[in-house]
């Protein structure tokens, strides 16, 4: 279905669509750098581009960019890989990597020095970035920079021999040294890196930098669109640069910037997140309390939830940050409508149900969503044995607390109503169980004679139910900007609390045969999944968002 344009991107797509621009072509490609595993803010990065080739039948390339060696790993090809196909796209067989592009690059970079376009500086990093000056002054030429092609030549074939250690020169494009724009004066192309890259081994001990990489690889791709976040508007004019001096006929590929995503109480930079878990902070990149794709999808994030997130937040060109609370929004809504309900107790508290016979069991009948009946009904067990929520019990209820109490009459969750008699405590005056009584007339939920009760409890049958860990997670860090603040480190701010696991719950039998990842609401308590560590012996779940928001600010 073609849809209005909903972002300045798709506005400008469609104006040059109109004048039969790129004869039409739409093709963008998503770039990762695989020194890390894909974040919340990679997804809105992929949305976009995925999304723009979906909506002008277009396509989308994979592309890796991997052009440091020092960071990149294979283990992170594969995890972006699993990543960006379970948020639901596919790039066929367009999977690329910039270091395909290592030989033509360099070919490239050859033919910039005999056009006396490039050249080898041997001083240091420090004397170069000197010269460069500031924006308001032009910089200083390199002594370097009038050196003959033949010479640069020769050196740069040096540099790619090995025959020069890291540090000691790199290869120069002759830009503008007056430029107002500092990444026009006489920018870095290659630097010696004695290190073995994932793909290419030791065959390379040069590497190109990214601005010299990106743009020529998105030309050999057939780019039409090259997406990137604002920080590269300034790289712009050198992206064309290098372009222009590439290209044979009229296609260029074009960049375009938008803002990045920046969550509240959140950090998203790769090399943090590396931090977090290299130092153990977290269990893992998949740790359910990281921004991470894997995180967010073993917390029990569904990638249509995260889609609908990137769809919301929109694509402008204003830096801001946004609510965390609008992906939790989003997930809350996305479950309502796709959870199987279920009873679980996390608190358990014991309750005998005095005249109700010993062994005698019954099968009460359960909707499994109430927003989606075609997920019909499940039978849930009722003895004289249950577990409640102990915070559904006080002994001493304050005026507001509706919930049980003793002589007090409430209803229990498709099955009847009971009455508390009678409180059992241990020696150090502990509540240990509660004795009530049920109305058998009651059986479903309604009473004949029409009286109300103010409570609806959710509850299992002590017997029947499957014993289980429940992690409760909570934001990672306490503060809404923990890499923001300028003379205090981020992880001053991680959260102690994050993280709460209740060994001993209970939930109804229905959970015994769920599958790694499967979703369910807890009634009355939130959102939860199996988490992939389970086992049937040990089942664990994760809740991935309350029923409500509930974070204090
Ligand atoms: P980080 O700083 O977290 O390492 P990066 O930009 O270096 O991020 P890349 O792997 O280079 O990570 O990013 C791949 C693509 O994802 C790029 O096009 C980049 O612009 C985009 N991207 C990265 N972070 C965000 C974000 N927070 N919001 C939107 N797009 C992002
Ligand atoms: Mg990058
Ligand atoms: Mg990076």
């Amino acid at each position: 279905e073609k849809k209005a344009p909903t972002n300045f991107i798709h506005q400008q797509i469609e104006a040059e669509l109109a004048e039969g621009k790129n004869d039409g072509r739409v093709h963008t490609r998503f770039p990762p750098e695989p020194n890390g595993y894909l974040h919340i803010g990679h997804a809105k990065s992929i949305c976009l581009n995925f999304g723009i080739a979906e909506k002008y039948n277009g396509l989308t390339n994979l592309r890796f960019d991997d052009t440091n060696p020092t960071k990149e790993e294979t283990e992170y090809v594969d995890s972006i890989k699993a990543d960006v196909r379970w948020l639901g796209f596919d790039w066929g067989d367009r999977e690329y990597y910039a270091s395909d592009y290592f030989d033509k690059l360099y070919e490239f970079a050859v033919t910039l020095i005999n056009r006396g376009l490039a050249y080898v500086d041997f001083q240091s990093q420090e004397i170069i970035s000197q010269q460069r000056g500031t924006p308001q002054r032009p910089g200083i030429d390199s002594p370097y920079r009038n050196t003959s092609p033949e010479e640069n030549l020769m050196h740069f074939e040096k540099m790619r021999n090995g025959e020069y250690d890291e540090g000691h020169c790199v290869l120069r494009a002759k830009v503008d040294m007056a430029s107002p724009n500092m990444h026009m004066r006489d920018p870095l192309m290659y630097r010696v890196l004695k290190k073995t890259h994932h793909r290419t081994g030791d065959k390379w001990c040069i590497y190109p930098m990214y601005d010299f990489a990106h743009g020529q690889s998105d030309y050999w791709e057939g780019i039409t669109h090259s997406v990137c976040t604002l920080e590269f508007e300034i790289h712009r004019p050198l992206y064309d640069w290098f372009v222009d001096e590439l290209k044979t006929d009229d296609y260029r590929p074009r960049q375009i910037e938008f803002s990045r995503l920046n969550l509240s109480y959140t950090v998203m930079s790769k090399r943090r997140l590396l931090e977090l878990v290299q130092k153990k902070y977290v269990s893992g990149w998949d740790d359910p309390r990281m921004p991470t794709i894997s995180g967010l999808r073993r917390r029990g994030y569904t990638p249509e939830s995260i889609r609908k997130f990137s769809e919301r937040i929109g694509v402008t060109k204003v830096d801001g940050v946004t609510d965390v609370a609008l992906l939790e929004h989003a997930v809350r809504e996305d479950l309502n409508k796709r959870a199987q309900r279920v009873m679980g107790v996390l608190n358990p508290l014991k309750v005998v149900i005095t005249n109700f016979p010993e062994g005698k069991e019954e099968m009460n009948q359960a909707v499994n969503n109430p927003e989606d009946e075609s997920m019909g009904k499940r039978s849930v067990p009722f003895s004289r044995e249950l577990y409640i929520e102990r915070d559904d019990f006080m002994e001493d209820p304050p005026r507001k607390f509706f919930r049980l109490a003793p002589g007090r009459e409430v209803r229990l969750r498709y099955a009847y109503f009971i009455t508390c008699n009678e409180v059992v405590k241990d020696e150090n005056g502990e509540i240990t169980e509660l004795r009530c009584t049920y109305d058998p007339e009651t059986k479903g939920g309604n009473a004949p004679d029409g009286r109300k009760v103010k409570a609806t409890l959710h509850w299992v049958s002590a017997k029947h139910a499957v014993k289980a860990e429940v992690r409760l997670y909570d934001r990672l860090f306490n503060d809404p900007d923990p890499a923001g603040h300028k003379d205090v480190d981020f992880k001053e701010f991680l959260n102690p609390d994050s993280l709460t696991i209740l060994s001993e719950c209970y939930v109804e039998p229905f959970v015994k045969d769920a599958q790694p990842l499967d979703h369910f609401q807890f009634e009355r308590i939130g959102y939860f999944n199996l988490d992939p560590e389970s086992t049937p012996e040990k089942m664990r779940f994760n809740r991935t968002v309350s029923l409500r928001e509930t974070w204090k600010k």
